[in-house]
């Protein structure tokens, strides 16, 4: 490899590197705020990092030492939320990044929550059931004092899921000697789960996807939707927006592209999926590039799979409008000022995917009161939240001229900082 593809690539990555994109758009904000020198010490730094090294023992009696973090980002506005990964990659930086998005997230959307996130390195894709719940179980211990309902609340994050949540909420029950149910959200219905939480995530950025479009003027049926990645977020997405009559283009995953200019089926997509395994070789659509997908010409494109896909090499590339992130940090910093140069309308990631933390803060609500709401009430107050928290963020957007990321930070940080300076510095 030649030097300056080697120094290309640290670039890259350095563009990519999500606590390094976490701090830019927080040092953009809290300057535009002119927030003092103290409180952007305390801000931008999480409050704590809880690194465990957990002991487990693999079915064939070996015992292997897994790696997990907890990082509680902010306290200052409620119990510390956010989710638990399992990946093979997971590092501290990218934990520390997704548990200071949860702390602008909570605050963009206005729920009585700080940010934290949580991880363990591991290869969900080589260990059994059995050695992946002594894995959360032990990594539930070692957290005992750090988690629970007025503290730090974990939910699902890629590769955990309801049954995760529930080994959690089991080991945290038997060490605290009651059934608690709120220590984490995310769970299976019949343990006091929400309903309507499987979909929150995409029909919030339904909901603001639409908010958007009464922006421009456009319906729905003439709105083409570009959508990477078609799983929880993506997939649902793509269902409800289909069902509501957006024309969803095109499906990009890991694998390959598929496209339909009149609008894809999308049930009998996913049933596609779910039958062979893939996307690809759609019979109602036809196979396209991945990449090349990315930059059709549309309205709406919802990157809503990983991070670090819009950068300062394909933002200039992109055809749509309006970009609604669902996934986390999707985003470069530098893209940012690309995309506003070609004035693409973005509902950044803290705003547009919050759905999922909102139904999350409605299900520790009814754990707490012990009462279950039905879904139309859950979907209504969903709704309700994601209007006003879009039409908050434009709003101050337009008020300060700055644009909606940007703006959605500055939301955040102000809501934050005014609680800190309400509870004053214990010392
Ligand atoms: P998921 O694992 O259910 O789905 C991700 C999809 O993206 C999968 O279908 C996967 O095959 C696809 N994918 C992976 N790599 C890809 C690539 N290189 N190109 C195209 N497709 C690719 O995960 P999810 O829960 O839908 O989360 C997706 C994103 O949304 C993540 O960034 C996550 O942090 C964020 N998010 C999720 C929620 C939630 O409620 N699930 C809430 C907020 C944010």
């Amino acid at each position: 490899m030649s030097v300056t593809t080697q120094s290309f690539e640290n670039s890259l990555e350095r563009e990519k590197n999500p606590w390094l994109a976490a701090a830019a758009r927080f040092d953009i904000a809290a300057e535009k705020l002119k927030m003092d020198d103290g409180m952007r010490k305390v801000l931008r730094s999480p409050a704590r990092e809880i690194t465990v090294n957990i002991p487990v023992m693999l079915d064939d009696g070996r015992i292997e030492v897994f790696t997990g973090y907890r990082v509680q980002h902010s306290v200052a506005r409620g119990p510390g939320k956010g989710g638990i990964r399992y990946a093979p990659d997971v590092s501290l930086d990218e934990v520390r990044a997704l548990a200071s998005w949860m702390t602008w997230k909570c605050a963009v959307v206005n729920i009585p929550f700080g940010g934290a996130k949580g991880g363990v390195i591991c290869d969900p894709s080589i260990l059994s059931d059995f050695e992946l719940e002594r894995i959360t179980r032990r990594y539930t211990a070692e957290l005992i004092e750090f988690i629970g309902p007025e503290k730090d609340v974990p939910a699902p994050d890629m590769n955990t899921n309801d049954r995760v949540m529930a080994w959690i909420m089991d080991t945290y029950s038997m060490h605290v000697r009651h059934t608690t149910t709120a220590v984490v959200t995310g769970k299976p219905m019949d343990l006091g789960g929400s309903r309507g939480r499987p979909e929150a995530t995409g029909r919030g950025c339904m909901i603001v996807t639409g908010e958007a479009l009464k922006k421009f003027g456009w319906r729905a049926d003439s709105t083409r939707v570009v959508i990477q990645g078609f799983g929880n977020v993506g997939g649902m997405a793509a269902k409800l927006m289909a069902a509501a009559g957006f024309k969803i283009i095109a499906i990009v995953e890991y694998d390959g592209a598929i496209y339909n200019k009149n609008g894809l089926d999308i049930p009998a997509l996913a049933k596609h999926k779910k039958e062979t395994g893939s996307i690809r070789d759609f019979a109602g659509g036809e196979n396209y590039d991945k990449t090349e997908a990315m930059y059709l010409e549309c309205e709406v494109l919802i990157p809503a799979a990983m991070e670090g896909v819009i950068t300062s090499q394909t933002a200039d590339k992109l055809n749509c409008r309006i970009i609604c992130e669902g996934a986390n940090g999707p985003t470069t910093a530098i893209a940012d000022e690309i995309l506003a140069d070609k004035k693409i309308f973005v509902i950044p990631d803290i705003l547009a995917n919050a759905g999922g933390v909102t139904v999350s803060y409605f299900e520790w609500v009814q754990d707490r009161q012990g009462f279950f709401w039905n879904e139309d009430l859950v979907n209504e107050r969903l709704r309700e939240i994601m209007v006003d928290s879009f039409n908050s963020v434009v709003a101050y957007g337009e008020k300060h001229n700055v644009h909606n990321r940007t703006a959605a930070y500055m939301l955040a940080l102000d809501r934050v900082q005014f609680a800190m300076k309400l509870r004053g510095i214990y010392a």
